[in-house]
């Protein structure tokens, strides 16, 4: 062992063992690996149409506001988010991304010692807050692919302080029933803390897997008619929601989502987040998302026109895939996916990966706009017939 490498012995254990979250490959180092000029990313559920116009605009009307520090309460997204969801502003943390959220939970709840119950091929980030404050990570075993509540209500005791469920599930997009979930968090003890990611929760519309339906619906239908978790923090003090403008708000590059909760469980995390956890930009863009009712409308006829199209396109290639209530959508290839996956990169096409999931036969595709769902199907089809 070299010399400075002996810093890694005096880091926390957990620390020690940490590989840290893949994210998807960026454009730019593409570009530079490969020299190709026209790319596609489907690979990190951006939204394809980009950030909204009323959010720009209010991105470019704060720019001279800048040498200020931000407002550290987030006073008038939070009033924003309040009347949109009818809770009272003591029940929101703001994070910068909802990862912080996860981690400023992970951060307020765990030690080493206490344990953290989520499911097989659940969301990456899970396992990586539980293993940085040292604590055990408990894995049920899925169900079709998605979670199986009852396996993982059978791994609480009373060791588990927190327990984590995306709804709908990132990377297989799986959608839990709404009263069986109910049931779950009820089922829960009071000294566990359930975490319900809903970073896709503005896809799901009238509860539907596969999207299909929400084009259908009235625009302003579409997303009141999906069934609100929001109203079970009245009877759960220990439910945390997670939502974010990373997604469908088409804001990732800004950092910006949020947790509900009761004001009790609110007020703890805010204790342990930095007091200005949200850049000024990101504030007035989310404010300015929440009222662009036009862009999160066609964002979600976009996806769900680009979902039909794709999983119609692996059926054309006999694939199989998995039905998904998020923009994005996993194709089983039946074969090692990490070579097909590095076909399409040197056609400029960027997917995902998924065999840190266990799914190592599994691409996750992000949906995007109909020229990039043309020119995805298109690569998949030339790599599949061997054309590479
Ligand atoms: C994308 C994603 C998030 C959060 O992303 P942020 O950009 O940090 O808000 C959280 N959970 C799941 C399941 C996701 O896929």
């Amino acid at each position: 062992m070299n010399n400075a490498d002996k810093i890694y012995k005096i880091a926390v254990s957990g620390v020690q063992q940490l590989i840290p979250y893949t994210p998807g490959k960026p454009i730019e180092e593409l570009e530079r690996e490969l020299g190709l000029t026209q790319i596609i990313k489907l690979a990190s559920n951006e939204n394809p149409l980009g950030p909204g116009k009323k959010a720009l605009a209010a991105i470019q009307a704060t720019l001279p506001d800048l040498a200020l520090y931000p407002d550290g309460n987030g006073f008038n997204l939070k009033r924003a988010l309040a009347d949109k969801y009818a809770v009272d502003t003591s029940q929101i943390t703001l994070g910068n991304g909802s990862n912080e959220i996860l981690e400023l939970v992970a951060r307020a709840f765990l030690t080493p010692g206490l344990e953290v119950v989520f499911s097989q091929h659940a969301f990456a980030v899970y396992p990586l807050v539980t293993q940085a404050v040292g604590a055990t990570a408990v894995v049920a075993p899925a169900l079709n692919y998605g979670h199986d509540l009852d396996a993982m209500l059978q791994q609480v005791t009373y060791k588990t302080r927190l327990v984590f469920i995306a709804n709908p599930n990132n990377p297989t997009g799986t959608l839990l029933n709404h009263a069986d979930l109910e049931a779950f968090i009820g089922a829960l003890p009071d000294t566990c803390v359930c975490v319900l990611d809903e970073a896709y929760y503005e896809f799901v519309g009238d509860g539907r897997i596969g999207s299909l339906p929400i084009a259908t619906l009235p625009p302003s239908l579409a997303v009141e008619s999906a069934d609100n978790s929001i109203a079970w923090l009245k009877k759960h003090p220990n439910l945390l929601i997670t939502r974010t403008f990373s997604k469908a708000y088409g804001l990732a590059g800004l950092r910006i989502g949020y947790g509900l909760s009761s004001p009790q469980l609110a007020d703890i995390l805010n204790r342990v987040r930095q007091p200005f956890n949200n850049n000024m930009l990101a504030l007035a863009a989310a404010e300015a998302a929440l009222t662009d009712a036009e862009h999160l409308q066609n964002t979600i006829a976009v996806n769900a026109q680009g979902m039909s199209f794709i999983t119609e396109g692996f059926k054309n290639l006999g694939l199989e895939w998995i039905p998904s209530a998020g923009n994005f959508v996993l194709v089983d290839l039946k074969q090692p996916a990490l070579p097909i996956y590095e076909a399409l990169l040197r056609k400029g096409v960027i997917v995902r990966p998924v065999g840190v999931y266990e799914l190592p036969n599994h691409l996750r595709i992000t949906i995007g706009t109909q020229e990039e769902n043309q020119l995805f199907l298109q690569a998949l089809a030339e790599v599949l017939s061997g054309n590479v």
